[in-house]
């Protein structure tokens, strides 16, 4: 790595919205920004990305092959790859297209497919499914606070490890009470923790942005919202939000 590591931050399939959480954060922003050299943020400049750097900071879902390409070089240049964002790390939002993805273009487009989509397109994949990724900045969007940490962690080191426990330890220290209680789902049942149970504590279920937790037992948190009167055909059709290769293989 460079003395200054250079950075570069790239957007695939995305909203753009956990690049855009990061300005959010200027007065920090400003202080990560001197111990690196910013050489490319796809947010702010239509050039070309440069070819030489340390660490790629990666927004979105591959889905196409152009976007394939680009990943694998992002890989082959950078020391690090940081994805951010739920769309890198489970497909997200994009991966919510099925199997028959010609199909779901159709539906959503008709005759009007933009280019960029159209031109060699694929089933939507989270970037780890086509390279190997160091560090990852869970959610949707992603805590930009969160997002310092792990470059912090990139540039670094450092020996922490990310939890695996699910949300409903960390939602059980706010004392706010559990949905289930109330006959409605929520997904902490089975979502990885570390937002804090961030949507439960201000009185909205999770919806599982942080993605599934490596702890999660699926088929007894179907079990679970099935006594709660919510059924587990409901559970299974939130975790395709932001799960859903994951929610194929696991509740199948
Ligand atoms: S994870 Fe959410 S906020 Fe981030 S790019 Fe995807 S849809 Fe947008
Ligand atoms: S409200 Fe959700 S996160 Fe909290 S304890 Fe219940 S299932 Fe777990
Ligand atoms: S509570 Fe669930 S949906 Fe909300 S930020 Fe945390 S993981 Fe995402």
């Amino acid at each position: 790595m460079a003395d200054t590591p250079r950075v570069v931050f790239a957007g695939l399939a995305s909203c753009f919205g956990c690049q855009i959480n990061i300005t959010n954060i200027e007065e920090h922003l400003m202080d990560v920004l001197g111990q690196v050299d910013l050489k490319y943020w796809q947010l702010t400049s239509s050039d070309p990305m440069p070819t030489d750097f340390d660490v790629a900071v990666i927004e979105g879902a591959v889905t196409t092959e152009a976007a394939k390409e680009s990943v694998q070089a992002l890989r082959e240049g950078a020391d690090a790859v940081i994805t951010i964002g739920a769309c890198a790390a489970t497909s997200g939002i994009p991966g919510m297209s099925t199997e028959d993805h010609a199909a779901d273009m159709d539906a959503v487009y008709g005759d009007k497919v933009p280019y960029v989509v159209a031109d060699g397109a694929i089933t939507p994949m989270a970037v780890k499914d086509v390279i190997s990724v160091d560090f990852e900045v869970p959610c949707c969007p992603i805590d930009p606070y969160d997002f310092v940490e792990v470059l912090q962690h990139a540039l670094y080191g450092s020996n922490i490890y990310r939890r695996s426990s699910t949300l409903c330890g960390e939602c059980k220290n706010n004392e706010r009470g559990c949905f289930y209680g109330r006959n409605t789902l929520c997904l902490g049942l089975v979502t990885r923790s570390g937002c804090g149970a961030r949507c439960p504590n201000l009185g909205r279920p999770c919806n599982g942005c942080a993605g599934l937790s490596p702890d999660a037992n699926v088929a007894q948190a179907r079990r679970v919202a099935d006594r709660a009167g919510v059924g587990a055909a409901a559970l299974d059709s939130a975790l395709r939000i932001f799960n859903q290769p994951i929610a194929d293989e696991e509740v199948s």
